[in-house]
């Protein structure tokens, strides 16, 4: 039976990353029809915090994840945060110390720095060289007398480590490279290097899918599960696989603070969350070489941790934003109509509530599904509907209205005054009268635009003016010749 886990520490704005994390490990689940454990890492009390939680919880949510145990579900492991577990951390390093697993360290930050400098200078290797292995009762006592503070170090095994990680194959550590580490801080809180691997074994965890900047820490936690087993707290150890970084602009690694990283972002912006979803999962993992654009049904059908690959996977925008405009076009009206209300209301949409009108509503969407990027981009493309004046945007105007465009605005009034009011009739008489002035369609259209919508871009404008009516489209005409 597959269990997997999404862990995130609640320490701010989710950022994208993690939620390709989340969705990896999600759609290995669901594939596999497993567990997905979804368990709350704030065990930093200084960065966690309640708002945070929320903010993580209502963006799983938000993004369709469902999961098997975790806050909201519970579980036959909870609770599922870790500031409400400490009492099984804290039985946990005890178990380590009384077993030899763990030892105390009393070294200061002072005398660690002088040796790693020292060991540098020596060119030998600069981790912790394991002074306080060896600590007779004497020593420790007058440790103590002295009030010397104490962490709790994990004593690593002397020998290489090796495991098979599912994305990148074979891997070994050596022990130089992998010093014995901090597991509880000197004021008795434990730190992740310790809490993760235990909640992974207590929890069952079987697969660990997480980010590459963790590939460190798995070789330290695969001795420290080695100890867990040996004192009968866990079972197994976990198979690890570890996702591609993600590089953002200059090809530097992806930031959190990167503002393209920001979840909320894409939630602005009106991203769909299956969009979003489909251009995250293509960092590090692809359907086929010829299918970009999929559903979250198709990537659960075809997900395999072997197909991801290892070279850093580069995030690009502008894909992310085609992806989307797809899977936006791909929506039934209806849909779309209603993935687009949050923008046409308050705070998003700059009319009054009373003068949206749902009709016309209705009758223009059709024509904004096929243009939208993002769902936020409907405002400004309907606004013309609901506004009581067209909004303002002085470079359409100074582009669009050039001379003569008078000229052509009147013949053009006059035409549409007598036309049927069908968008198939109003585009003849827009065309009538460019012809009357010897400008093709392209030329005559852009001042009517202007003077109807404000902009001289927009959705398709024949159909607009047909949703807008006769009376309020004269009426603009009227206003941009007087
Ligand atoms: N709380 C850790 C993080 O957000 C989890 C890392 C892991 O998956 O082991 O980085």
């Amino acid at each position: 039976n597959v269990r997997v886990r999404f862990c995130p520490s609640p320490t701010g704005n989710p950022h994208v990353g993690l939620v390709r994390t989340a969705l990896f490990n999600w759609a290995f689940a669901r594939h596999h029809g497993g567990t997905l454990v979804f368990r709350i890492e704030d065990t930093d009390a200084a960065r966690d915090s309640e708002e945070s939680y929320q903010q993580l919880l209502d963006s799983m949510r938000w993004l369709g994840f469902d999961w098997d145990e975790g806050p909201e579900v519970g579980g036959p492991h909870a609770p599922y945060r870790q500031s409400q577990r400490m009492d099984i951390y804290k039985d946990v390093a005890q178990k380590l110390l009384d077993g030899g697993y763990a030892y105390r360290c009393y070294c200061t930050a002072e005398e660690l720095d002088e040796r790693r400098e020292a060991a540098r200078a020596a060119g030998r290797p600069s981790g912790y060289d394991g002074k306080c292995r060896v600590v007779t009762p004497e020593q420790q006592a007058a440790y103590e007398a002295e009030g010397r503070p104490s962490i709790v170090r994990f004593r690593m095994p002397d020998e290489a480590i090796t495991f098979t990680d599912l994305v990148r194959g074979e891997l070994t550590f050596t022990p130089e490279n992998v010093p014995d580490y901090g597991i509880v801080r000197a004021n008795g809180a434990p730190l992740y290097t310790l809490v993760n691997p235990v909640d992974d074994a207590l929890m069952e965890i079987t697969h660990v899918l997480r980010g590459e900047d963790l590939l460190s820490s798995t070789p330290r936690q695969i001795a420290l599960y080695k100890a867990l087993i040996e004192l009968g707290v866990a079972k197994t150890v976990p198979e690890f696989g570890h996702l591609p970084y993600v590089m953002g602009e200059g090809n530097k690694k992806l930031s959190k603070r990167d503002p393209q990283a920001s979840l909320n972002l894409y939630r602005e912006r009106g991203f769909l969350p299956a969009g979003l979803l489909n251009y995250l999962s293509l960092l590090g993992w692809s359907l086929s070489a010829d299918q970009d654009l999929f559903s979250m049904e198709e990537m659960v059908a075809a997900f395999d941790i072997k197909d991801v690959n290892a070279n850093p996977a580069r995030f690009d925008l502008k894909k992310a934003e085609a992806i989307n405009a797809d899977h936006i076009r791909q929506l039934d009206v209806k849909a779309f109509a209603e993935a687009c209300e949050p923008w046409l209301r308050a705070p998003h949409a700059p009319w009054a509530p009373e003068a949206f009108d749902q009709a016309a509503w209705e009758a223009i969407a059709p024509h904004a599904q096929t243009r939208l990027t993002v769902l936020s981009d409907i405002t400004a493309n309907v606004d013309f509907l609901f506004l009581e004046e067209p909004a303002e945007d002085e470079a359409s105007w100074a582009k669009a209205m050039k001379e003569g465009s008078d000229a052509l605005l009147r013949t053009a009034r006059a035409k549409l005054a007598d036309a049927e009011w069908t968008a198939d009739a109003i585009k003849a008489a827009v065309v009538a009268a460019g012809e009357e002035h010897g400008l093709k369609l392209g030329k005559a259209q852009a001042p009517v635009r202007v003077a109807v919508t404000g902009r001289t871009v927009g959705l398709p404008l024949f159909e607009s003016l047909e949703v807008l009516g006769r009376e309020r489209t004269l009426a603009r005409v009227d206003a941009a010749l007087a």
